[in-house]
């Protein structure tokens, strides 16, 4: 399908709403019936009628079918974060005594769903690094259920090989699930890949302007119908339909943005790989890139986040280099309209600093909508500071 076409046209049914261009936010909780047999009828399909917001809501509808077609993919269910989509991706496919296999670098919260929540209620996972599809084939034990995927992840862009692990699950008849929220349904085709669930922080590019917190679930209708009537309306971590309008609204500029955010990204890439102050750098379109030909093969765009290495001395330096950027925000998050960074010393206390883990020197940017010369100037009068 057409993207302009999804992010222009597809499940706007102006004249149910005046010809109003820009759909209505249809912000009720509850639809009324005229007849009983009307009210049957919706009730046997919950899923596409109107019945209740915590269901299905009109506004949400739209940004469902929009989400999907963007992913190439049957239906989408929209949830009020990332992490509610992941929550609702796993604990539908698995039970008491199941086994989950899991990249060792997840977003923090998916791990603390596996190695902390889940345990709780029979339900064990395995981490592992996930480089190698060989670590895959060791972990899988036969009450393996699920393989949880997050590629590249968003600090220091580990890859897997989707393809391979896709082949490997469909021989041991096991779901897999991917966290795609750094390239986007766009920028890696992952449902075309056949991975079975695809799952998105929204809050990110999708949303783009660091206003709504939102997740995504694309799948299959048959996978959508069972995560439908349980993990959605039992626990109940929906969207509200305020929060899909603005979605909506976000999600005409989402290929604009993305292509902004790519060329300003090359651009400040390009000048911070040839600073002598940088010791190193991680960014998976970039040559230099342990798993550059992966990515380059099942990536078709690379998103504004990278992660670089600067050769100071000590975590005083490294601190005195971010308290001097301006145009760069010290926050977490990423995706926004708004560029930030984020150092690992700020991890631990000072005197507890544990290197292992994550090197003191080591500082994440994200790139957003501002023009590259604007950024570029803001980090030579940085690196100035310390040079
Ligand atoms: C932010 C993020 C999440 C969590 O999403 P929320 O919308 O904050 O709940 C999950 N995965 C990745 C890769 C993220 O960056």
């Amino acid at each position: 399908m057409d993207i302009s076409y999804i992010l222009n046209h597809l499940g706007e049914e102006r004249e149910n709403y005046f010809n109003a261009v820009s759909p209505p936010v249809i912000q009720t909780s509850n639809f009324q019936f005229k007849r009983v047999d009307d009210l049957r009828k919706a009730f046997a399909n919950e899923k596409e009628a109107h019945i209740y917001t915590r269901g299905n809501n009109p506004t949400v509808e739209i940004l469902r079918k929009k989400i999907a077609a963007l992913a190439g993919a049957e239906d989408a269910l929209i949830f009020g974060s990332g992490v509610a989509a992941i929550a609702a991706a796993v604990m539908a496919n698995v039970k008491a005594g199941d086994h989950v296999v899991c990249v060792s670098k997840p977003y923090s919260w998916t791990k603390r769903l596996l190695t902390k929540f889940l345990p709780r209620f029979g339900v064990e996972t395995t981490m592992i690094d996930g480089r190698n599809i060989s670590e895959f084939e060791k972990a899988t034990q036969p009450n393996t259920r699920l393989y949880f995927l997050e590629t590249p992840n968003t600090f220091t862009f580990e890859l897997q090989d989707i393809e391979a692990v896709v082949k490997l699950a469909r021989q041991h008849n096991i779901v897999t699930v991917l966290d795609n929220s750094y390239c986007t349904s766009l920028g890696q085709r992952c449902i075309d890949m056949g991975i079975d669930i695809e799952v998105h922080s929204a809050t990110k590019y999708y949303g783009g302007h660091s206003d709504t917190v939102a997740g995504l679930l694309i799948a299959s209708k048959k996978m959508t119908d069972r995560v439908f009537v349980s993990e959605l309306l039992n626990l109940g971590a929906i969207i509200s339909p305020n929060d899909a309008w603005l979605l909506l609204r976000s999600l005409r500029t989402l290929p604009i943005r993305l292509e902004k955010i790519r060329k300003t990204t090359e651009a400040v890439v390009d000048f911070i790989k040839q600073h002598p102050m940088v010791e190193s750098l991680l960014y998976p379109f970039d040559e230099n890139f342990p798993q550059y030909a992966l990515a380059k093969k099942q990536m078709q765009w690379c998103g504004g986040l990278f992660t670089v290495t600067l050769k100071v001395k000590g975590i005083e330096e490294m601190e005195v280099f971010c308290n001097s950027l301006n145009a760069f925000s010290m926050a977490v998050s990423w995706g926004g309209h708004e560029s930030l960074i984020i150092p690992t010393c700020s991890f631990y206390p000072k005197e507890h600093y544990d290197d292992s883990v994550y090197p003191f020197n080591m500082v994440r940017f994200y790139i957003g909508l501002e023009d590259p010369e604007f950024l570029i100037e803001d980090l030579k009068q940085a690196f100035a500071k310390i040079e």
